[in-house]
């Protein structure tokens, strides 16, 4: 679960990571209202959306009167914003932040995340932040530091000392301590709110020496959120696919992805393997769809009909071993969704387990056109077919 801004500043500033005074609105006639609470000129007027890259794309503003805060957030509220990390289709912004402009002298970057490699808590800084930090990671790698915690030993005055220290010239003497202090509470926040990132792009310095979070990112993981009740609150459907929040509606775990090939399948391991035999096939998977193991008819025809509702399909493959989910039930589910919505697409099913029989005739008898594949590869066959058309 994502955060916006706001919300994660509003974490921030509790656990005593210093951010810029600001207020969300929502309605333009909140606009002046907030110049008269809020510190300025300058003001930074910054859509609230769940993707970053907001600087390039028009959705942050710095202004620096009164009139132009409502003006940009006027340009901005309701509207489509489209950054490098959105995609070309972009997002509707609900909700503005407009806070106090900083002087900023430099911009670092301080992000914790968990390294897959050393299955570590791991925080990255760099005196590079900013906005071309993406760059940056790519060109010049040597100026992304990375610490690595131990969990059982927490955050050490060390682990910052390494990250302040190992880089020449390291960050001004007077802003040392505030750096470890905005380092600490940022492990601090990663443990306790269980965050799958926490990110500061840019945690600024002033000239005073001062440092400042200007950007916050806070990822939640879902799997936690059954003990993270009070963070529940701040979930906001509007930034979710909304193929993605129908299917939690079921509980089928749906990812929408770019390609134009549905896939149907239950369990992970086979959801995986069989986005892999797409992409060898040549084409790629316009999900990832597992539809689990205690999978009913009710919502396996959901799942069809989710796949239909993207539009970019052009086949959908029914990939399923039958275990606790027998194919029967799976084959009752696909014809009810067929009926029920016209299917546009040519449908691949490969069935295979317990009440493998019952599942193929009841496709069979069903006077639907199903493309039955025997075996993966067949199945392979017949989606790079349906690519070549
Ligand atoms: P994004 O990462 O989505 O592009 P940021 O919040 O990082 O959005 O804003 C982009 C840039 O705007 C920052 O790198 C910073 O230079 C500037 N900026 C953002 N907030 C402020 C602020 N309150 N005061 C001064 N500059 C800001
Ligand atoms: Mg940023």
């Amino acid at each position: 679960m994502k955060l916006h801004e706001y919300q994660a500043k509003d974490i921030f500033g509790k656990s005593g990571i210093p951010v810029p005074n600001g207020q969300v609105v929502t309605a333009v006639d909140q606009a002046t209202k907030a110049t008269q609470i809020i510190n300025g000129p300058p003001w930074v007027v910054k859509a609230q959306v769940h993707a970053g890259g907001r600087g390039k794309g028009g959705g942050v503003k710095v202004v620096h009167y009164p009139y132009e805060v409502v003006t940009a957030t006027e340009s901005l509220l309701g509207k489509h914003l489209v950054t490098p990390q959105t995609g070309p289709e972009g997002v509707t912004v609900n909700q503005v932040l407009i806070e106090e402009g900083i002087e900023i002298n430099s911009e670092y970057y301080l992000s914790m995340i968990v390294d897959r490699l050393t299955a570590c808590p791991t925080m990255i800084f760099s005196q590079a932040g900013g906005t071309e930090i993406e760059e940056v990671a790519i060109k010049s790698s040597e100026l992304i530091l990375k610490e690595h915690i131990d969990p059982a030993v927490g955050w050490m005055m060390h682990n910052a000392r390494n990250l302040l220290y190992s880089q020449e010239p390291p960050p001004p003497v007077g802003a040392l301590t505030a750096l470890m202090s905005v380092m600490a509470n940022v492990y601090k926040i990663f443990m306790t709110l269980d965050c799958t990132l926490v990110e500061i792009n840019p945690l600024a310095l002033t000239k005073d020496r001062k440092v400042f979070a200007l950007d916050a990112k806070i990822n939640i993981d879902d799997n936690a959120l059954f003990r993270q009740k009070e963070l529940l609150l701040l979930d906001d459907p509007r930034e979710k696919d909304p193929l993605e929040l129908m299917a939690e509606k079921y509980h089928l775990n749906y990812i929408r992805l770019d390609g134009n090939i549905g896939a149907m399948v239950n369990g992970a391991g086979l959801a995986m393997a069989t986005m892999d035999v797409i992409k060898m096939a040549g084409a790629e998977p316009a999900n990832f769809l597992d539809v689990g193991g205690g999978a009913t008819e009710d919502m396996i025809t959901k799942g069809v009909e989710i796949i239909l509702k993207d539009r970019r399909v052009k086949a959908i493959l029914v990939n399923i071993f039958g275990g606790i989910l027998r194919c029967d039930v799976l084959a009752r589910g696909v014809v009810a969704a067929a009926k029920k919505t016209r299917i546009r697409v040519p449908l691949i099913v490969r069935l295979e387990g317990t009440n493998v029989k019952e599942g193929r005739e009841i496709l069979r008898n069903s006077e639907l056109k199903f493309l039955v594949a025997r075996d993966l590869g067949e199945a392979a066959d017949l989606v790079s077919k349906q690519v070549a058309q």
